[in-house]
């Protein structure tokens, strides 16, 4: 275990050893992102980036750059989500779908091992995970590094750490994309985590299109990065392509009609238990849990033991769980939150008061999902708003 953690932290290090540069920005034409694959693929990881599959931008494995949703867009609203044609191609023109990484690096089904029956007793099985190739993840944006960065902190740098999700994280290489356009639903600029890139990523790319062509602005941001892009055939970039990058991410920023107040966060959170604000987002909340599978950063998980029919074949698995279930907080003989209300406090609590406390940062990263998402289209922005609208009001 205790190497596993040494092995992400030199990820991280070596990740961070080098801050996003500044004076070597490169273009990329948009044909030579396939070169990039290509050179991906060379080095042995397997690329995985967005594609289009039942309706929405999920990620999954890509052989090639014809697999990326060249043409498509999406509309996002609370309790909405629609992709919809561009009138160009850009590849990146859309901003976080259903998925974030913690599909990968913190799956939602883990097989922890197997037994066999064997006599009287059991016997356990070879249960050494089966050596996978380090993937590259494609079109990471500013709020999922930030979201990559939170889960780090939760699940490598305590005196418990998890080994399944260094195993995953030593090695991934990230080449992140700047937004360029905001979803309705995005909060990113509020929480601090973008749209624009500093750090945490190996390659920064921009998708610039326009009379100059389809193209992307593309910055190492690690030594890896770096020596990947020594790789490629770049032109270097202009003051023009390097303005129109920086104006995309502002325009993003700008479009962001949604927002948290931080100020005091964790203080208001932690002064309205009482609030009747929870009595109205309960009525509402259906406890589906949705919200936190969506969440980027949320990581609670359970563990089951299943066994065969014969009772010779037993399994332990580790599942995501969710604050929203009434299971999660039993303990022995009840749940100690039997009510929506008791529940979507603990979430919102966790995230934006008690998650500072643990972990020195907000559970909360803007991406929006759990608004979009939420099938009846609760909005923890407009929560927050609330709280503050009545603060203290309710307590003793
Ligand atoms: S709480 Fe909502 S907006 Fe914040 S990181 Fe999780 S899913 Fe994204
Ligand atoms: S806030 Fe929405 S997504 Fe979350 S549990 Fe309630 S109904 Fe489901």
């Amino acid at each position: 275990m205790v190497v596993v953690a040494e092995g992400a932290r030199a990820t991280r290090e070596r990740s961070s050893s080098r801050a996003v540069s500044k004076e070597l920005p490169a273009v990329l034409t948009a044909s030579q992102l396939g070169i990039l694959i290509e050179a991906l693929v060379r080095r042995g990881y397997a690329v995985v980036a967005p594609t289009v599959r039942d309706g929405a931008i999920v990620y999954d494995q890509v052989e090639s750059v014809h697999d990326l949703p060249a043409g498509w867009t999406d509309e996002q609203a609370p309790g909405q989500y629609r992709l919809k044609r561009r009138d160009d191609e850009a590849l990146f023109g859309y901003t976080v779908g259903p998925q974030s990484w913690k599909k990968y690096l913190h799956p939602a089904e883990v097989r922890l091992w197997a037994a066999e029956r064997q006599g009287r007793t059991f016997r356990i099985l070879n249960n050494e995970a089966k050596a996978e190739a380090p993937r590259a993840f494609l079109g990471v944006r500013a709020c999922e590094l930030a979201a990559i960065a939170v889960q780090d902190r939760v699940l490598l740098e305590d005196k418990y750490r998890d080994p399944i999700y260094g195993a995953r994280r030593w090695g991934a290489l990230l080449i992140a994309v700047q937004c360029t356009q905001s979803a309705a639903t995005c909060f990113c600029a509020s929480m601090g985590t973008g749209p624009a890139i500093s750090n945490g990523a190996d390659l920064v790319l921009t998708e610039l299109l326009g009379p100059q062509g389809h193209r992307f602005l593309i910055r190492p941001g690690s030594e890896r990065g770096a020596e990947l892009l020594d790789e490629i055939q770049t032109t270097p970039a202009t003051e023009a392509d390097v303005n129109q990058s920086e104006a995309g991410v502002k325009e993003a920023a700008r479009q962001q009609t949604r927002a948290i107040d931080t100020n005091g966060i964790k203080e208001l959170l932690y002064q309205n238990f009482e609030h009747p604000r929870w009595d109205h987002v309960a009525a509402r909340c259906l406890t589906c849990a949705n919200c936190t599978m969506v969440c980027p950063t949320c990581f609670c998980t359970t563990v089951e033991d299943v066994s065969d029919v014969t009772g010779d074949h037993a399994e332990r698995w580790r599942r995501w769980d969710s604050c929203f279930t009434q299971t999660f907080s039993y303990i022995h003989g009840g749940s100690v939150r039997t009510s929506g209300k008791a529940r979507y406090r603990q979430w919102m609590t966790h995230k934006l008061a008690s998650w500072i406390d643990q972990f020195g940062t907000s559970g909360c990263v803007g991406c929006g999902r759990c608004i979009t998402w939420c099938p009846v289209g609760i909005d923890i922005t407009e929560e927050v708003r609330a709280l503050r609208e009545g603060e203290n009001h309710g307590n003793p």
